[in-house]
């Protein structure tokens, strides 16, 4: 990373976004109702554990040799987890199907997939639109096809927590696709509070902005505690821009700017610290 880079997130950060700080947190740590630690596993990954489960999003990433401080997982890192592994959809950045090795070696997980997918066997797979109970937790998944694929997203109550994970649901047009806004307001109406949502950042608003109209839209709809952007592996400088761009849109959220795969935040009541 450049200097320029280097300032230009720290001052994003002062002004409106958090960066994690290392901290020593572990998987096995005992967290209260309402906080969360949170590692970045790289692009569209994140594995959030709260009081109640190991909820893991998207990972892609290898299952042999896991490190958090590198966004990794293994089985040993799992073992002695109550873990759910949810799944948005099938293209390659969010979905290896190696991963799914991972029922056979981690004596508590299940696979929530956000589409039928013929191939994988034993997996849940939210009817859309109901609360679905996963070990314990909640889900609801929305389906869209806007890349010409089955897909869904998730929100997921754990923990006294609500987290929403966009998966690839997102929209560049002005005003926002009709089938994204409604999807949205479903989301939004079905818990009283988000704290913390994951959105693709895919692109621009008229060329003039970092955080185009569905962003703004999902983060105006749904009020999350915080929101990190994601999905934009090897510009991740991209995320400053975000949050200060939020702060300077006066959006009700923290932004999290995460740096790189291994990334930790703390959540706790409400905030990042
Ligand atoms: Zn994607």
């Amino acid at each position: 990373m450049t200097r320029p880079i280097r300032h230009w997130i720290l001052v994003a950060v002062l002004v409106s976004g958090c960066i994690a700080g290392t901290g020593d947190a572990d998987l096995d740590s005992r967290l209260e109702d309402g906080e969360a630690y949170i590692w970045h596993l790289g692009h569209a990954g994140w594995l959030v554990r709260t009081s109640e489960h190991c909820l893991i999003f998207d990972y892609t990433g290898p299952i042999e040799d896991g490190a958090l401080d590198s966004g990794t997982l293994s089985p040993e890192l799992l073992s002695g987890q109550n873990v759910v592994l949810l799944i948005s959809h099938a293209h390659g950045d969010h979905f290896k199907r190696h991963v799914l090795d991972l029922r056979e070696r981690v004596k508590n997980l299940v696979v929530v997939m956000g589409w039928q997918e013929p191939r994988s066997g034993n997996v849940v797979v939210p009817a859309a639109g109901e609360w679905t109970e996963v070990s314990g937790a909640k889900v609801l998944t929305l389906h869209h096809d806007f890349d010409d694929i089955p897909e869904g997203f998730f929100l997921v109550r754990s923990g006294g927590l609500s987290i929403y994970h966009s998966g690839d649901h997102g929209t560049w047009s002005d005003p926002p696709q009709a089938t994204f806004r409604s999807n949205i307001d479903r989301i939004a109406a079905a818990v009283e509070r988000i704290d913390i949502a994951f959105i693709s950042a895919f692109g621009t608003r008229a060329r003039t902005g970092v955080l185009n109209q569905g962003d703004i839209y999902s983060i105006k709809s749904l009020e999350p505690r915080v929101t990190f952007p994601m999905h934009c592996v090897g510009c991740e400088q991209r995320y400053a821009a975000f949050a200060k761009e939020a702060e300077s849109l006066g959006l009700p959220t923290t932004v999290g700017v995460t740096e790189a795969a291994g990334t930790f935040f703390h959540y706790r009541d409400g905030k990042l610290d």
